[in-house]
């Protein structure tokens, strides 16, 4: 019979821990669902749970958005369309009045957000005299419907400024430094539905840290949680798939097919982190005739040439890396809310700032 939330609990307040045990999450979701139930309270003290890389607007790198602010502004009877966090994430171009995408949109330029792949063909469709930019920063999660978008034909007047990423690499990379920032993994239930739990095994087999795949309720959160801290008690460690009701061995057939048949994996940029190889997902050659970094070489030039990093004083990539917590920031709630973000952590619903500070968490 499956526990509730509560037996969980009781569960990992009986271990017999002896010594603090940071578990990482890489998924905005998770965090969420984490900060909103109040579960770091009413666990041990013992147990940090930390945030880590699991928001893609936040490791959107500044010239990919500079860019797409630069198409709006510059180009002709153009229409770039993004998710709707996209539009208000800053870029730190001092020179420039215009620093999202949101401020291009008053400034004149034709910016529309969307909620799915779908809406960019539609406008494309109905647009046929205009060039449709789809600016698309997401995970495996949002590239894979792009993926079924692209196969299944797209309009010649929509063209894709991708900004795909995949999240293990960036785990791996923490993995690899000498100290990492955490000692256990909750691995992110969505991106295991299309990819697989077994893309999650490196994290035992090639460093022996426990992990866990959750999925979003506070009781599968806590299985997982359960779960690698009895591994690590245990001294046995191994990849639990505490989401089994959703995720199933090798994912998504269908979808990993469409993103490996039109997309391609390449080494890029994560925003104030640097470039993490073969860690981002570009459209294939195949698709180079809807490639708008092709399309419009001299912003993707611009781009690289006036792009920073991060905004002064914005502490997001430490955040994103799991060295220091929201709080830990000097500008949290101070000069960086949700109506006035400083970073991108404060913009997105998956940023860990904007979580913490929704949810009251305010040390
Ligand atoms: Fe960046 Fe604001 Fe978070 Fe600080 S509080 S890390 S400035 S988003």
């Amino acid at each position: 019979m499956a526990l509730d939330a509560r037996q969980w609990l009781d569960k990992i307040r009986a271990l017999p821990l002896t010594s603090p045990v940071r578990i990482m999450n890489v998924c905005g979701g998770h965090e969420r669902s984490i900060s909103m139930a109040g579960l770091r309270s009413a666990l041990p003290d013992m147990i940090d749970l930390i945030p880590g890389p699991g928001c893609p607007v936040c490791v959107c790198p500044e010239e990919d958005i500079y860019q797409a602010i630069q198409i709006g502004l510059n180009e002709p009877d153009s229409i770039v369309v993004a998710f709707g966090d996209m539009l208000r994430v800053p870029v730190n171009v001092s020179s420039k009045s215009v620093r999202s995408l949101e401020q291009a949109k008053a400034a004149g330029a034709d910016i529309r957000p969307i909620a799915s792949p779908s809406e960019a063909v539609r406008i494309a469709k109905s647009e046929p005299g205009k060039t449709v930019v789809f600016f698309v920063a997401g995970f495996e999660t949002t590239c894979a419907p792009v993926a079924g978008m692209l196969a299944e034909g797209i309009p010649d007047n929509l063209l894709l400024l991708m900004s795909g990423r995949l999240t293990w690499p960036a785990v791996e990379m923490l993995l690899d430094y000498e100290t990492p920032s955490f000692d256990a993994l909750i691995a992110p239930g969505h991106v295991s539905t299309v990819m697989g739990p077994e893309e999650w095994q490196f994290v035992v087999d090639r460093h022996g840290f426990p992990a866990a795949i959750a999925g979003f309720t506070p009781d599968s959160l806590l299985a997982a949680i359960y779960s690698v801290l009895r591994q690590k008690l245990d001294g046995r460690i191994f990849l639990d798939n505490c989401y089994e009701q959703v995720v199933k061995p090798h994912g998504n057939p269908t979808a990993r097919r469409l993103v490996e048949s039109t997309l391609t994996i390449v080494d890029a940029p994560w925003r104030g982190i640097g470039i993490i190889p073969a860690s981002g997902l570009e459209l294939s050659a195949d698709y180079a005739q809807h490639n708008a970094r092709l399309r419009f070489p001299v912003h993707a030039e611009n781009a690289r040439k006036n792009a920073g990093a991060m905004p002064p004083g914005c502490d997001c990539a430490r955040v994103v890396l799991g060295r220091i917590k929201p709080v830990d920031c000097k500008l949290f709630g101070a000069s960086c809310t949700p109506r006035s973000p400083v970073g991108p952590c404060m913009v997105s619903d998956e940023g860990a700032c904007r979580i913490w500070w929704s949810s009251g968490i305010r040390t």
